[in-house]
């Protein structure tokens, strides 16, 4: 992982040469010249060494294990729909689980599903089925390793409740470990940085296909109506907090900063609490520094220190 854990290898050159070594043995992809303004739903970001993606878990667990061994820093990718990465050069390797998307496994109340697979899609699949406790987070973009990371939420549902077991990959396998095991706390989990997420299984419970139906376009409606539509954002920028019974989104709107713009930054709207991005020359800085001057102005109203929902990723 890239925190408190600087790139053993010192000569790039020789990182770059073990990435290759690796991803070529194992059949991994590996690119180069990516940037996270194309890898995240922000579209902003600076340059990725290295996008690394393997096609299933076993092959994702042998990577992570052999990039530690070679001292090479990395981290996961979803679909980058909660990660604001700043405008820098970013040198370490993404380990994108976008391939990681077999085809979820049914039985019985069970769902199997690897943690590339969409959200939203597991979502109806499990619908379709008459399989209730997920219908709630359909307008939830990403992917399950995502959602798992951070215990995604939506409508009084989270995915937390529902996870019996989730595989990780520790010494170059695919462990199993109990949902229970897990924290699963207000988006975020007992996870720590260098677990990769591979797989989880869920417990659903049936109910009738129709009703769930209803529910997941009663939600669906929800947030067509309140959320910026087809908009650069990364859903809500900060949590609530917790000391305040007033809602973050609602705060922000009372600060009348609706539709403040820094650079190619916008408090959307119709949420104050999604920050989207517009144009070609947007950058992250643009994002972040509208984030900050948001936190400053309810610190000064409210004495609350807002706490970012989105992850920022440094390239320092
Ligand atoms: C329009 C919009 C609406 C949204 N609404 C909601 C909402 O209602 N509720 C909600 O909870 N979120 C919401 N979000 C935020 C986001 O969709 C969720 O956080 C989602 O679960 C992130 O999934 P991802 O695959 O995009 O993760 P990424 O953004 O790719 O990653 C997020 C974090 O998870 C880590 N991660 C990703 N995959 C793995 C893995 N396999 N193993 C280990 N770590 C991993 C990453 O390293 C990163 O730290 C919204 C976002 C948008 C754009």
């Amino acid at each position: 992982m890239v925190e408190g854990k600087e790139q053993d290898v010192e000569d790039v050159a020789a990182r770059d040469a073990a990435i290759e070594e690796i991803a070529a043995r194992l059949g991994v992809g590996a690119e180069r010249g990516r940037r996270f303004a194309e890898l995240t739903s922000l579209r902003v970001g600076g340059a990725i060494d290295w996008v690394l993606s393997p096609g299933n878990e076993e092959q994702a667990a042998t990577l992570v294990n052999e990039l530690e061994q070679r001292g090479v820093a990395w981290r996961p990718l979803g679909s980058g729909s909660n990660v604001l990465a700043d405008d820098g050069a970013h040198h370490y390797a993404i380990v994108s689980l976008k391939e990681l998307k077999a085809e979820p496994i049914f039985a019985g109340d069970r769902v199997s599903i690897s943690a590339g697979y969409s959200l939203p899609r597991l979502c109806i699949d499990a619908a379709r089925r008459g399989l209730s406790g997920i219908e709630g987070l359909n307008g939830i973009p990403g992917t399950v390793g995502g959602a798992l990371w951070m215990n995604a939420g939506a409508y009084e549902q989270e995915i937390g409740t529902v996870v019996e077991t989730v595989r990780v990959a520790r010494a170059g396998r695919v462990v199993e470990i109990a949902g229970s095991e897990v924290s699963w706390n207000y988006r975020h989990t007992s996870f720590e940085d260098g677990e990769l997420l591979l797989g989880a299984t869920l417990l659903l419970h049936p109910d009738n296909p129709e009703e769930i139906a209803a529910r997941m376009e009663k939600a669906k409606g929800q947030r067509m109506a309140t959320q910026p539509h087809g908009a650069r954002s990364a859903g809500c920028f900060f949590k609530n907090a917790p000391a305040s019974p007033i809602g973050t989104g609602k705060m922000i709107d009372d600060l009348g900063m609706k539709g403040t713009r820094r650079g190619g930054a916008v408090v959307s709207p119709k949420h104050a609490n999604f920050i989207v991005t517009e144009g070609e020359d947007a950058r992250a800085a643009d994002a972040l520094a509208l984030a900050e001057e948001i936190r400053a102005r309810v610190k000064d109203e409210h004495g609350i220190d807002l706490e970012y929902e989105v992850e920022l990723w440094s390239s320092k």
